[in-house]
Formats: structure tokens, C-alpha cells, sequence
């Protein structure tokens, strides 16, 4: 058989786009910004493509980037990383997932994730022989059940892969989620992946809660973040993967051979903008305007809208509108309302279909405002 990968067909994100570009809907499906990035960020990168600094960058990355992560993570999840020997620079969260995964799982190895969850995990457990264990997040709240989680917990269990806040639910993790995972790991060989991309995006004053904080865990964990979604850049494809040394040198040792290094002006621009703390710490701020404008105007459909506490996600339920499955749903919004969504099944391992469909908001007021203008137009 030549497919390592025979259930997997094009991702939802690039069908989505097609589709949305193809009927010229509005974009609402990938999750990325229809607005630029800082000038000052395109400059800086500017500045040191001239510099000459165009050539490969070391293995971990630029110095100087690793050490401004660092400083970032010492003041807002107050956990010290090595820059030089717990810091490494990927191509996007995708790859650091990618390589945590492939350092550690062996065939056979089970890897519990929860359902549903982002698409990248299990395509790359499965290249590695890993055996993906499900545990379905809670009906309404999408909160996780502690006991659920034990039940799948067997000898085999390798890895556990959370994401907080949470593509596509936009639920966060608590302080007391923290607590049960360290009850559940301690004394144990488990590893974790804490895909935290959205880190700087948690809403209505709620703080960002990292597996980074608590020792018991950070000593077990890979903790992801992208600059992509932090700085409106998802093309530059860059972020970071913290870990333990013992973790560290695992995964640079895939690392090095799966990209060996990662874009070289760019970290150098990175550096100096992460000088300027209100460049990340307003985001939250920004991202929780655009969600309240965009559920706001959204009262004027029949769609029902779940709560968001963080990421750029929200989710909405059409049984008022249509009794379709949420695949041919969210074709017929692009391709008679012009709006392109995801549906919320893809998510899930065994596709099940709630009638659920996730809108991205990081997009212009005047972009959610002519989206909700057409589905407005629903009956
Ligand atoms: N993470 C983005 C989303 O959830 C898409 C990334 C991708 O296109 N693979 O929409």
C-alpha cells in the first residue's frame, strides 16, 4: 500500500479557502487575519535581509529571540527557560507539534487526545505508529472530565496533547485542570504537549493558565507557541517550542534534520520587536473587541452562539436554520450567502456532527460586519 496516511484527504482550512475564493465569499473559515501585520515588524526584517543576515540561522535559532522568549515567559507564566538549552525556534507551531510528537512516540505508544481537537495531532501520530486514545471534551462547556481521562490511561499511554485556549471551542483550561493533570502524571512516565498558540488571546480578564507554571508539569512538557497568531504574521510560518533540557535535546535532534533551522531575518526582527511588551499584551484587548462587535451584530441571525473565553474562534449552532449535516452546511453559506465557515465535525475523530460551524473573527469590523450583513439574509 503506498498511503502511510490513506484516511487523510485535503485539510478543511485549504478546501474552505478554495471554496470561499472560487464563489468570492468573505473568508471567515482558515483561522488567519485579513489585516497586516505591524509595519514596524516588516521594516525590521527589511533592515536585516539588507543587513546580509540571509543565511542559515544556528540549529536552536537566533540568540538573541530565544532569549527575549525567555524573558516574555518569565514574566507572564513566571517559568524560567534556558534560552540556550530549553528554547527552539520552528517553522510554525505545525512543525514544533510535528517534531515533539515524532522525538518521543514509538509504534504501539498511546497518545491521548480529546475530541474534538486540532487537525495536525493525529495525522502525525499515526506516521510515528502511535496509537491515538480519545477522550471526548465535555457536550456544552467543551471542559475536560478528569475521570474520562483516567479511564483511557493504560500502560501504553505515552503522551497527552492539550491545547488551551482551545482550537476550535475557545475553551480554556483552569488552574484546577492543571491540578488533576499533575494528579494524573505524577509518578508517572507521561509526556505533554501543551499547544498554547493562543496564549495571548483569553478573554474577560481571565489570565492564560500554561502548563509552564506549575513544575510538576513543565518537567514533562513541550509547551508550542506560534509568532504567527501572535503578531498577525500565520505566513512567516515561526514559533517556538519550550522544553526541559532532557526534552530539548530530543527534539532538536528531529528537529535538526526535519528543517535544521528556521528563517534568519525574521527571528532577528522578532527580537527587537518582542523589546516592546505592548505588542503582545494588548491583543487580548484587541481580539475581545472584535469578538464582542462580531457576536453582537450576530444577534441579528438565527444562529445560536456558544460562549468564547479565548483564540480567535467562535462557535454557532444552525438547528434553527437548516437540519443539514454541517459539511453541506457550511458549502451551501459560501456558496449562496457568501460566507465561508468550518464545520465542527472535521474536529472531531469519529466526525461527529452537532450542527455546529466555527467562525473565525480576526478580521476587519467591516469584513464581520458585511459577513453578518449576508447572513442576516437567512430565513
Ligand atoms: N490553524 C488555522 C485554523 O485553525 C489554520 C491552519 C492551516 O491552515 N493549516 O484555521
Amino acid at each position: 500500500v503506498l498511503s502511510k496516511l490513506p484516511n487523510v484527504s485535503n485539510s478543511i482550512f485549504s478546501t474552505m479557502t478554495a471554496l470561499a475564493n472560487e464563489h468570492g465569499a468573505i473568508n471567515l473559515s482558515q483561522g488567519f487575519p485579513d489585516f497586516d501585520c505591524s509595519p514596524k515588524l516588516i521594516d525590521l526584517t527589511q533592515t536585516y535581509m539588507k543587513k546580509g543576515l540571509n543565511q542559515y540561522a544556528p540549529m536552536p535559532g537566533v540568540l538573541q529571540l530565544r532569549e527575549k522568549i525567555a524573558e516574555m515567559v518569565e514574566k507572564q507564566q513566571h517559568a524560567i527557560y534556558h534560552p540556550d538549552k530549553e528554547i527552539t525556534i520552528t517553522a510554525g507551531a505545525t512543525q514544533a507539534i510535528f517534531t515533539a510528537i515524532a522525538s518521543i512516540i514509538r509504534p504501539d505508544d498511546e497518545v491521548i487526545c480529546f475530541d474534538p481537537c486540532y487537525d495536525s495531532y493525529a495525522p502525525a501520530i499515526d506516521l510515528c505508529g502511535g496509537m491515538v486514545k480519545t477522550v471526548s471534551l465535555l457536550p456544552n462547556s467543551f471542559n475536560i472530565n478528569w475521570d474520562d481521562v483516567k479511564k483511557v490511561f493504560s500502560h501504553k499511554t505515552k503522551l497527552i496533547i492539550i491545547n488551551t485556549p482551545h482550537n476550535p471551542t475557545s475553551a480554556t483550561l483552569t488552574d484546577a485542570d492543571m491540578k488533576q493533570l499533575i494528579k494524573l502524571t505524577q509518578g508517572t512516565d507521561i509526556f505533554i504537549i501543551s499547544d498554547e498558540v493562543y496564549d495571548k488571546v483569553v478573554f474577560d480578564g481571565k489570565k492564560h493558565i500554561s502548563v509552564a507554571s506549575y513544575p510538576e508539569l513543565r518537567e514533562r512538557s513541550f509547551v508550542i507557541s506560534s509568532f504567527g497568531k501572535m503578531f498577525h504574521i500565520t505566513g512567516w510560518k515561526i514559533g517556538y517550542c519550550l522544553a526541559p533540557e532532557k526534552l530539548t535535546v530530543e527534539f532538536r535532534k528531529v528537529h535538526q534534520y526535519l528543517v535544521f533551522s528556521v528563517n534568519t531575518p525574521v527571528q532577528y526582527a522578532l527580537a527587537d520587536f518582542l523589546m516592546d511588551e505592548s505588542e503582545y499584551l494588548l491583543l487580548s484587548k484587541f481580539f475581545q473587541e472584535k469578538r464582542d462587535f462580531f457576536v453582537n451584530a450576530l444577534r441579528s441571525t438565527p444562529f445560536e452562539i456558544l460562549p468564547a473565553s479565548g483564540s480567535y474562534f467562535l462557535l454557532a449552532n444552525y438547528d434553527k436554520i437548516s437540519d443539514k449535516g454541517d459539511l453541506d452546511f457550511t458549502k451551501e453559506l459560501t456558496v449562496n450567502y457568501g460566507v465561508a465557515t468550518i464545520p465542527l465535525s472535521v474536529f472531531y475523530k469519529n466526525r461527529l456532527d452537532r450542527h455546529y460551524i466555527r467562525f473565525c473573527f480576526a478580521k476587519k469590523h467591516e469584513t464581520l460586519e458585511k459577513a453578518v450583513e449576508n447572513l442576516a439574509r437567512i430565513k
